[in-house]
């Protein structure tokens, strides 16, 4: 992040534009929004920036910016559309001591102006540090379009309520009302008036202090294979709303920041080394917050019900009689076989699939090898890595052919995903050359679609 986002209290603060022309007008238009005390330096202005002037909103010096003309500043804009003109203030303003803006010159700026979606007393500030207007404006485009026009009249009514509602306890009870009337009761009652608003919040308020403490829950929450994209609706309000999350290392960074702000993150295991948290720390961690009333995500990667000891944990919760739901996620042998642009079973293939781990608590896990090697049997195997040359050396052993498809796909669905071609002949060794350090999901049976065509030359070759 080369630029920080701030919000400036320019109330009652001199801002100096120095320009007059259509680049002025623009900035103008928006800083006309605020209260600050504002001037405009140019020989020459716009018809708009004289009426301005005429209706008293700001202040024109009718000449070249000098020496004291940014005196006391907080901000500076130059705007003269001319590059020698604008070097020549902003080395002024800055001197000066304001933070100094050239409009279309990102490079000579200290401070940059976002696209702006305005709900005041809410603002949505949109930037891209100048990488791309276009897409500053789409996501302005389509932010204008999602948030309500109410959103404004109603935030600025609640502020004022916001004293009142301190008579709710701090936390869940006071995060429950206020959802309930910025996204039921208050859109409802705005359709009657600002007064129907100011009803509602009051009936509002006393339903909601009638109302006893609330039990804690915990949500099993599927995080999905990586792309956050992947993740359910139901998975995204369940993170909107909890207090507490309790996540696997393998979840990464771009959905923990889906978490709600105010949300307490704690990381919990390792997967595929053991846990660095022992299995009964990490039950007794999601008995305890949800005891205390709070709203518990317990985060798992892929789908909460494979492969993630899930058992265990239902088992602990309602033990200490804590409700719960199973909030069910999109596994890494889906997202794999996605990339691989396959389908998990196909006609005349397999009419069966097996989702089998590599290993389990006890070491490498054992399974139906004389079933599993037969030609044409798929199976999506988690936690393989270290588990390669054990699974290729029992899978030959009952006579699966070295030349079965084996894809091996690395972080699936991520911006880093890789994805290792092999057969079960070579996997152990390829595997090893590979070198991966992300999440691995083998597909045994399964090549790319691109690549199936260049597998059969290869076999019939061999043959
Ligand atoms: N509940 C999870 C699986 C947990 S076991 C699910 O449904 O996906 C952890 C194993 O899942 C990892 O060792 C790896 O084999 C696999 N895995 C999880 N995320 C993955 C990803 N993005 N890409 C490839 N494999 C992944």
């Amino acid at each position: 992040m080369q630029h920080f986002p701030i919000f400036v209290a320019l109330t009652g603060r001199r801002v100096v534009v120095a320009g007059g022309g259509e680049a002025a007008v623009a900035k103008l238009r928006l800083l006309l929004k605020t209260e600050a005390a504002i001037t405009v330096v140019a020989p020459e202005v716009a018809p708009e920036i004289a009426s301005w002037d005429r209706e008293g909103k700001l202040t024109i010096i009718r000449r070249a910016l000098r020496a004291g003309d940014v005196a006391g500043a907080t901000l500076f804009y130059g705007a003269a559309e001319d590059e020698e003109e604008d070097a020549r203030t902003a080395a002024i303003a800055e001197a000066e001591g304001a933070l100094v803006n050239i409009v279309d010159n990102l490079h000579a700026s200290q401070f940059i102006t976002p696209a702006i979606v305005d709900r005041d007393p809410v603002t949505v500030a949109i930037g891209t540090e100048g990488a791309a207007p276009v897409l500053a404006r789409a996501i302005k485009a389509d932010l204008e379009e999602r948030l309500p026009q109410q959103l404004g009249p109603l935030a600025r009514i609640g502020k004022a309520f916001r004293g009142m509602a301190e008579a709710l306890p701090f936390g869940r009870a006071r995060r429950d009302f206020w959802r309930d009337y910025y996204f039921e009761a208050g859109p409802r009652a705005f359709e009657n008036g600002e007064e129907a608003v100011e009803e509602a919040l009051d009936q509002l308020l006393n339903a909601h202090l009638a109302r006893e403490t609330r039990a804690g829950h915990v949500d099993f929450v599927g995080g999905g294979p990586g792309d956050p994209e992947l993740l359910t609706l139901k998975a995204r309000t369940a993170l909107d709303r909890a207090d507490i999350v309790i996540h696997d290392r393998l979840i990464a960074a771009p959905i923990l920041e889906l978490a709600r702000r105010e949300a307490i993150l704690i990381e919990a295991g390792k997967e595929g080394f053991g846990p660095a948290m022992s299995q009964e720390d990490i039950n007794a961690l999601i008995v305890e917050h949800a005891q205390a009333g709070h709203h518990v995500v317990r985060l798992k990667s892929g789908d909460p019900t494979v492969f993630g000891r899930l058992d265990e944990e239902l088992e602990a919760v309602e033990a200490a009689g804590v409700a719960y739901s199973i909030v069910p996620g999109i596994t890494a042998a889906s997202a794999a076989i996605a990339g691989l642009g396959q389908s998990f079973t196909r006609r005349g293939r397999n009419s069966s699939v097996r989702l089998m781990t590599g290993h389990d608590v006890k070491g490498f896990a054992d399974h139906d090898w004389k079933t599993l090697a037969r030609t044409g049997e798929v199976a999506a195997i988690y936690m393989g890595k270290r588990a390669a040359r054990f699974l290729q050396g029992r899978l030959m052993m009952h006579g699966a052919d070295p030349a079965t498809p084996v894809t091996a796909v690395e972080n699936a669905s991520r911006l880093d995903q890789r994805t290792h071609v092999t057969t079960l002949g070579r996997m152990a060794a390829d595997l090893d050359t590979a070198a991966l350090t992300g999440p691995v999901l083998i597909l045994l049976g399964l090549a790319p679609r691109a690549a199936e065509a260049e597998i059969k030359t290869l076999q019939e070759e061999a043959l």
